[in-house]
């Protein structure tokens, strides 16, 4: 068969080695296999021509057809450019070319008839186009009159000419030389199951669509292509260590359990909570190594729940540790869980990075020797020093904050791997989650606990300080506090800082009756602790910080999150801070505080804040504005992949196929030995062997 995989690019007319290396190192093509997946990022309608007289500064690409004038050179230096006056009779637009003047030059003929092709824009008075497409009328192809592609190139290509319309030439031409069939990446029944385009149509049409409909079928099947072998790929891994490592059967609910159920829990559980519950139940007792991910707003009970988990641990002989991403937060869950254990005889500890010496062997003899039931702390938990008698289970707070390998840490620190429970908080939209977590099961608690008032949420531009006070005093009255936020980041470090210490001051004048406490990365542990504490006791009512107290604090007598340069943090992160209040039973608040000029992005991000307390709605508005390659989270989760041709935010419906279509072969299939599924495992292994990121989930 016709395996374009193993040509090199090199070989096709019109590319030669230099090409080739540029092509290698700019975009990672060796083959030509390589180049055909190279996808458009738009096309451009070309079937219409305007005439210059038309032309006005809104109009994005146009295309004209007439003859140069004549051409003249002009500036000096950096500022040098070549000119080149271009009529069709009803007026005249100036092409420019700031690059290659050289080639251009002598390239285009004077008083010959081309279509021009770009994007206008008024410079003194006239129209001009830089860096235009030309094309002579008689050798402009009819494929190019429809659809036109356009790739991305780099800066180093174009300065090699290696432009959109040079790739759009080399795959024109590779195309032509296609005479047969390439051979399918997908089967016959995957195919037909969901009717999708060959694989040779599909390549042609994504570059030379010859109308929008044959486009999108080309675009559909090249989609679900993708998302497929990034399920599949997936799938088999997590079907691999499901085969693996059998887990721990927890066969009962005992003592521990009921003794808390009936006695100590001081509420009801949620509908929600009661329900996720039953799902780590039935993965505990199903001989299945559990791998769940716990996704509820803050203040959902997330906590609660992975306690009720860690006691059915508990019953079945075993220990639990609880995992948080800071010292403060593994403090404020090991009190949490003392509280909620009193009167069991539990022995629950905290080991972080400042316990030391005796107290820290004491731990560490105690975890051995199975006496600590139940273990709190931070990254020191995944430390060699660390090991368990039998640790049954794991819960990670704040899965973000921790990659993919140290949750497989985690498993070598018991003969079996333990049951894992990951509670985040950042609710991640299904699509993303299950791409990025494709071996989690995901759990979802979607009801907060009852009496919880949503929090109003209010945008305020920063010259109504005085307003804001009295609002603030208004509660500090009412015998609640306050948390005043400003944004820290490397880039403006100094300057953030500065913005901090001048809002300390400018409160504490504001209130000079009140305890005003503040927080900053750049304060030692202890002197953070200290001021923390402060907050905490209610000895201080209000606290100015940076995002450090961003996760999991717990203070629910604080009743207003003010926000200091709003603008300047993600929805994903605004959404985080809120839920620092609206944990008590009083009506709380949260205050955006923003300049007046904001970019429109900015805009609808304070719009949908002020919108909806709903976690989920605004990950998707989150996913929707910025892409899931910035969204919060995902980078540091390690399993993060390129994605060519699908959208995440847009594609979740075909996500949802795409999986379970994979989900189909993995099951039919688990030992990947089916001779008709032979072409989609020689295909996934080729993939993970160019793709870094899809290797690094095994
Ligand atoms: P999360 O970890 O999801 O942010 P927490 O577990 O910290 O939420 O719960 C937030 C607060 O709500 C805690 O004070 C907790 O004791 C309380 N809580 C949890 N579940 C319930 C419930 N079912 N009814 C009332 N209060 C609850
Ligand atoms: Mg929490």
């Amino acid at each position: 068969m016709y395996d374009l995989t193993t040509r090199d690019i090199k070989f096709l007319s019109g590319v030669g080695p230099q090409r080739a290396a540029l092509l290698d190192k700019e975009l990672g093509i060796r083959s030509m296999y390589d180049l055909l997946c190279y996808f458009p990022y738009k096309y451009v309608d070309r079937s219409r021509i305007y005439s210059i007289r038309e032309v006005n500064g809104s109009m994005p690409y146009i295309q004209l057809k007439g003859e140069i004038l004549g051409t003249e050179l002009t500036g000096e230096g950096r500022g040098r450019r070549l000119v080149a006056h271009f009529s069709d009779g009803t007026g005249v637009v100036d092409l420019v070319w700031f690059q290659g003047i050289k080639y251009v030059t002598g390239k285009y003929k004077v008083h010959k008839e081309y279509i021009v092709f770009g994007k206008p824009t008024l410079f003194n008075g006239r129209f001009n186009i830089a860096h235009p497409d030309i094309d002579e009328v008689s050798e402009l192809k009819l494929s190019a009159v429809g659809l036109q592609p356009y790739y991305n190139t780099t800066e180093r290509m174009k300065r090699g000419f290696l432009n959109s319309r040079a790739i759009e030439q080399m795959m024109s031409t590779l195309l032509a030389q296609v005479s047969e069939p390439l051979p399918e990446t997908l089967t016959p029944p995957i195919l037909a199951a969901h009717h999708l385009m060959s694989l040779t149509d599909a390549l042609r049409n994504i570059h030379f669509p010859a109308n929008a409909d044959l486009l999108r079928k080309a675009q559909y099947r090249l989609k679900f292509e993708e998302l497929f072998y990034v399920q599949l790929n997936i799938l088999r891994y997590a079907r691999d260590r499901q085969r693996r490592y059998r887990g721990n059967v927890f066969r009962k609910v005992g003592d521990v359990f009921n003794t808390f159920y009936t006695r100590n829990l001081p509420f009801e559980l949620t509908g929600a909570q009661k329900r996720v519950l039953k799902e780590i139940r039935r993965d505990l007792g199903s001989g299945r190594q559990m791998n769940r991910l716990l996704q509820g707003d803050v203040g959902s009970g997330k906590t609660l729940v992975a306690l009720m988990s860690m006691l059915i641990a508990l019953d079945n002989g075993y220990q639990a540790c609880l995992m948080a991403p800071t010292e403060i937060l593994a403090n404020q869950h090991y009190d949490t869980i003392c509280r909620f254990l009193e009167g069991m005889d539990i022995r629950v500890e905290l080991l972080t990075g400042s316990v030391k010496g005796k107290r820290r062997a004491d731990i560490l003899a105690g975890l051995q020797a199975g006496g600590v039931r139940i273990l709190v702390g931070t990254h020191a938990l995944i430390e060699d020093a660390v090991s368990f008698a039998s640790l049954g289970m794991a819960v990670i707070d704040e899965q973000h904050r921790f990659g993919v390998e140290q949750r497989s840490r985690l498993w070598t620190k018991s003969e079996r791997p333990p049951h894992v429970l990951v509670m985040t908080a950042t609710p991640i939209p299904r699509t993303l989650a299950m791409t990025l977590y494709g071996d989690l099961d995901v759990s979802v608690i979607d009801e907060l606990p009852p009496g919880r008032k949503p929090i109003v949420t209010i945008h305020q531009y920063d010259n109504r300080r005085e307003s804001l006070h009295r609002s603030l005093r208004k509660q500090i009255d009412l015998g609640r506090q306050v948390y005043i936020v400003y944004p820290l980041v490397k880039e403006s470090e100094k300057m953030d800082l500065r913005n901090v210490e001048e809002g300390y001051e400018r409160i504490r004048a504001a209130f000079p009756d009140c305890t005003v406490c503040k927080v900053h990365g750049q304060m030692k542990a202890a002197e953070k602790d200290a001021q923390m504490q402060l907050f905490a006791s209610g000895a201080a009512q209000i606290m100015v910080a940076t995002t450090v107290i961003e996760v999991g604090v717990n203070v629910p007598n604080a009743s207003v999150m003010v926000i200091e340069n709003a603008e300047r943090f993600g929805l994903a992160q605004l959404h985080q801070l809120r839920g620092r209040v609206g944990r008590g039973a009083e009506q709380s608040y949260c205050i955006l505080v923003t300049g007046y000029k904001l970019a429109q992005d900015t805009r609808k991000r304070l719009e949908i804040m002020v919108r909806t307390n709903d976690g989920f709605e605004i990950a998707e508005a989150d996913l929707k504005l910025r892409g899931p390659g910035d969204l919060e989270g995902t980078q540091q989760s390690g399993v993060a992949f390129d994605l060519k041709i699908a959208d995440l935010a847009r594609d979740g419906q075909l996500l949802q196929l795409a999986r379970e279509a994979a989900g189909r072969v993995v099951e039919d299939d688990p030992d990947g030995t089916l001779p008709e599924n032979a072409v989609l495992w020689r295909r996934l292994k080729a993939l993970r062997k160019t793709n870094v990121n899809w290797a690094a989930i095994s």
